[in-house]
């Protein structure tokens, strides 16, 4: 069984349109692979695919797998168990809940088939909560906020962090982390990220059209995607390279 997630010729098309002509990579546990591209090339379409957005249809011949599982015929939620995480997946703007009860039906969602996971209490959440936002310095009274209470972008993102902490994925995919963001927020969540990748042994999809985020989070891979297929791979030093010359002197 190759363990990771394995992308291979993956292809998607929305409206009969077709948006990816094969993409392949592996993302190992414990990998951060970035996916750097231009605007249209394909990277939201990516990670909403992998999420398994129903907008977008995942043609034949094109195969996915999480750990050796093929998840392409898997529901949102199902991926979900397996242990993948987008984002974005989750609402935020739910009236009348607080962070820490959103995050306690989000935990008891994704162990649902885990029944020795389950905490036996409201309180014994909580303190689990407590504890890892102690570890991400992520201040406590966040937990107490109102989801519909007008969060900034930063604070969208602790969500987002705490999310990512609290559902304990193998998988992450964080689609364009660091747009709107200020450099303060962009360093607190590319930290909170670092953490949570060694604690878990994470494998880390970064799909980011800046390089910003790339300078806190070190990848081990860098792929450039353009018209949804990937012209080069590389290690990091790619990131600076595409900074000073940008996508088009790429060579074919
Ligand atoms: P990126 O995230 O790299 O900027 P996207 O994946 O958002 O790129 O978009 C890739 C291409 O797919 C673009 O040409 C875009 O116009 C098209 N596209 C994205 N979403 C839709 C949609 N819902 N319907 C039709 N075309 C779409
Ligand atoms: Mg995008």
């Amino acid at each position: 069984m190759t363990k990771g997630l394995q992308l291979t010729n993956l292809q998607v098309s929305i409206d009969e349109k077709q948006i990816l002509n094969g993409v392949s990579l592996t993302l190992k546990p414990g990998e951060l692979h970035a996916i750097m591209g231009p605007n249209g090339s394909g990277k939201s379409t990516l990670a909403y695919a992998l999420a398994g957005h129903p907008s977008y249809t995942i043609l034949s011949g094109s195969k996915v797998t999480l750990d050796g599982e093929d998840i392409i015929e898997l529901s949102p939620d199902e991926r979900a168990q397996k242990g993948l995480f987008l984002a974005f997946q989750y609402p935020v703007e739910v009236p009348g809940v607080s962070v820490q009860n959103f995050l306690r039906q989000a935990y008891q969602a994704r162990f649902a088939s885990e029944p020795n996971r389950q905490f036996k209490t409201v309180l014994a959440f909580r303190n689990h909560l407590k504890a890892i936002a102690q570890e991400l310095k992520i201040d406590e009274t966040f937990l107490r906020r109102g989801l519909n209470e007008g969060f900034s972008g930063g604070e969208k993102k602790q969500l987002e962090i705490l999310q990512l902490a609290v559902l304990e994925p193998k998988y992450v995919i964080l689609d364009e982390t660091d747009s709107g963001l200020d450099i303060d927020a962009i360093k607190k969540v590319a930290k909170a990220v670092a953490v949570l990748q060694k604690k878990f042994s994470l494998g880390v999809l970064v799909i980011t059209h800046y390089q910003r985020i790339l300078q806190y989070l070190k990848p081990d891979v860098v792929h450039v995607l353009v018209a949804g297929k990937i012209k080069q791979s590389g290690g990091p030093e790619l990131v600076e390279k595409l900074e000073k010359s940008g996508y088009t002197t790429l060579k074919d």
